[in-house]
């Protein structure tokens, strides 16, 4: 027998509107076994209902707006895997906490130790007690008997993956961080691109029609982004951050940057035409909250920035170490017509750095932009 507050939940999907996966998702909610509906597995979702796992991950992050579930933040020891701190929102977490069984104060990193869960909401179902006594013992258990507990699964869902998730910005754009507090990245992937001779299409074009073209190069480069798992930080006059999940993803959007804007170009034929130079690198980066939104700042985001500084237009630019990354050979074999090396001095970081610079061959007459 179900205790499943049905109209509730009823009321609350409707808010969805249509989406592919809401009957799934209902049938989940009305017929899983309890021990599912508490840390739900978005591993399991993706396989069952045939979709992205990005795409699941909607769908909860949605589902806690519509009231249907409840997020939680858990901070994990590193030392001894507990949950030193569990967290309903954001902006109640920090930068340390203190683990009581180590005896020890360590440094949150939201691609390591910061973990997100998803369970249904009380006042949709209520679950047994013994559900969430029963993960705590385990987690007692595992320490008590061999020191650690491994938490971490196919299933699990670490900080970044929600903080770099356009749903979440979106909708929960107003749950950052406390003023005062940053949470580590110890490996984000930055993108910067930037138009180039948008000044002197200002003269040429006026303010209106100028800022229109720039407007239209801007959707381009967000669904570039968004189509390879990204997430566009900001824009900085006509620059553009993103943040991808690995290396690859990224060189894939910016060639998808490229020929969306090398078709826009021909499409238009109006003789404007715009490029772009793009620069990436991977890195540790701080979380921080800047204009009431998450931001990101450090010696990764200068290096990305400088690094699409140095670009030509059309090119690509990347250092040392994001060249060697893997995947990111295979993909630039694809598109490449020539990569040219060198050592960069950039403006305030101290030694020169190798940079590839990558051109593209011409994709002939098509976009891959849908
Ligand atoms: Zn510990």
């Amino acid at each position: 027998m179900s205790s499943t507050n049905e109209q509730r939940l009823d009321a609350a999907l409707k808010r969805f509107r249509s989406h592919p996966v809401i009957s799934d998702f209902r049938e989940f909610l009305l017929s899983a076994p309890v021990e599912e509906l508490f840390h739900i597995d978005p591993t399991r979702l993706a396989r069952n209902w045939n979709v992205p796992r990005r795409t699941v991950l909607e769908v909860l992050l949605r589902a806690v707006r519509f009231g249907i579930l409840g997020m939680e933040w858990a901070f994990h020891c590193p030392t001894c895997g507990g949950v030193a701190k569990e967290s309903l929102k954001l902006a109640h977490t920090h930068e340390q906490d203190f683990c009581p069984v180590c005896k020890y104060d360590f440094r949150n990193t939201l691609d390591e130790n910061v973990e997100v869960f998803f369970s249904v909401d009380p006042e949709i179902q209520k679950l047994p007690a013994d559900v969430k006594s029963r993960y705590e013992r385990q987690i007692v258990e595992d320490i008590t008997k061999g020191g650690r507990h491994e938490w971490q699964s196919s299933g699990t869902i670490k900080g970044v993956e929600v903080l770099n998730h356009p749903v979440f910005r979106d909708i929960f754009g107003d749950e950052t961080l406390s003023l005062d507090q940053s949470l580590e990245i110890r490996s984000a992937t930055v993108l910067f691109s930037d138009v180039t001779g948008s000044t002197s299409m200002y003269e040429r074009l006026g303010d209106a029609r100028a800022y229109r073209l720039i407007r239209d190069h801007f959707d381009l480069v967000f669904r570039a982004i968004d189509k390879h798992d990204g997430v566009p930080i900001k824009t900085i006059g006509d620059e553009v951050m993103g943040v991808f999940v690995d290396e690859a993803s990224a060189v894939r959007a910016a060639f998808d940057m490229q020929d969306a804007l090398t078709s826009s170009n021909d499409s238009r034929g109006d003789g404007e035409s715009l490029t772009l130079r793009i620069g990436v690198h991977r890195g540790p980066v701080i979380a921080v909250t800047l204009n009431n939104q998450i931001d990101y700042f450090g010696r990764t985001v200068n290096i990305a920035a400088r690094t699409q500084a140095v670009s030509e237009p059309g090119q690509l630019s990347m250092g040392e170490p994001f060249f060697r990354a893997p995947g990111v050979k295979e993909t630039l074999r694809k598109r490449v017509s020539q990569v040219k090396r060198g050592a960069v001095t950039m403006k305030g970081i101290d030694e020169p750095i190798q940079v590839y610079r990558v051109t593209l061959s011409q994709q002939s007459g098509t976009s891959t932009d849908q």
